[in-house]
């Protein structure tokens, strides 16, 4: 039988991801030994009751250096203290890498912490919940999803190359993009709508009492698949916004003029300018569908 990809791996935040990531490790042999370090001794406590990882710690001094590979799982806004608090544990070779939802803020903010010998492959999963904690992790969730890793310029790419294994071997697909790059893209398809989403239901919830109790009767008319969204972690969203500002913000104008447009549209009667946004707005959904990321 092939040895593990990892002897020993330590995930910082044995949370949504961090759980599923640390389930599906273990379900195909990537490893010998998984650790959680987690400021949360709820979240310990329960990881170690579902068998997701062998040990639980809030102290990085029984985690860090036996570690190989350490996965950061914390909300980005976390970084610089992770990055403090395990930087001078780390063993020479350990390989870090992370699930952040945002790239140039965790880089900022994770590197001039580590040592000499240790590399840093960047990386976000496309794939998650509105749900948190280990409770809710599943081993299946990267399954057939993107996972985008963002390489430093002269990283050592054996290192790369192990985190790119062990998300294959997770069932992910690799796709690997400049971090400015990947901050912007996800500002469009992640980021923005979770904003719109957090408007919508936070507008419907101050409408007055008669009227909100409808919103929640009627909700299948569309508002109930923006309320899945902002359900969505508060914390971790809150760090995604003050750490992609700029990206953000350049595609909210960017939307704006576009809203803007939609109701001169409407207020002119210009059913065809609608009829024709619908349209093309209608097979990018089939696109979606059809590369199986419905
Ligand atoms: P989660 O379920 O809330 O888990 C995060 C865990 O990290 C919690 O147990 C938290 O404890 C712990 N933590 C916070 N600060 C820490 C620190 N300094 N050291 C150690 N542990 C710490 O979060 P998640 O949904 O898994 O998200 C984790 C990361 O994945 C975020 O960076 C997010 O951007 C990214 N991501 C999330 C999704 C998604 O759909 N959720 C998808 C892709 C990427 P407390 O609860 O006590 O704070």
């Amino acid at each position: 039988m092939s040895s593990p990809l990892f002897k020993t791996v330590c995930f910082i935040g044995i949370g949504l991801i961090g759980s599923s990531l640390a389930r599906a490790v273990r379900k195909h042999g990537l490893a010998e030994k998984l650790i959680a370090l987690d400021i949360s001794e709820k979240a310990r406590t329960a990881a170690l009751a579902l068998s997701v990882v062998d040990q639980a710690t809030d102290d990085p001094a029984q985690a860090i250096p036996e570690a190989d590979l350490i996965v950061i799982g914390a909300p980005v806004g976390a970084t610089q203290a992770v990055g403090e608090a395990i930087g001078p544990y780390l063993k020479a070779g350990a390989i870090i890498t992370d699930v952040g939802s945002v790239k140039l803020a965790v880089i900022r903010d994770l590197m001039p912490s580590l040592p000499d010998g240790v590399t840093f492959v960047p990386g976000h999963p496309i794939a998650g919940t509105e749900h948190s904690g280990p409770e809710s992790g599943f081993a299946e969730l990267f399954e057939g999803r993107w996972q985008i890793l963002t390489p430093l310029p002269g990283s050592d790419q054996k290192a790369v190359d192990k985190v790119v294994a062990l998300w294959k071997g997770v069932g992910s697909e690799v796709e690997i993009m400049d971090p400015h790059h990947h901050d912007k893209v996800l500002a469009i398809t992640s980021h923005l709508p979770h904003l719109i989403a957090y408007t919508i239901v936070g507008t419907a919830n101050d409408l007055e009492g008669h009227m909100q109790q409808e919103v929640i009767k009627f909700s299948a008319s569309g508002f109930r698949d923006f309320t899945r969204i902002a359900a969505s972690d508060p914390i971790m969203w809150r760090d995604v916004f003050l750490n992609n500002r700029e990206a953000v913000l350049e595609v909210l104008q960017r939307f704006t003029e576009d809203l803007t447009a939609l109701q001169r549209s409407i207020r002119w009667g210009e059913g065809e300018v609608l009829q024709k946004r619908f349209t093309e707005t209608r097979a990018i959904r089939r696109a979606i569908i059809d590369a199986k990321q419905a």
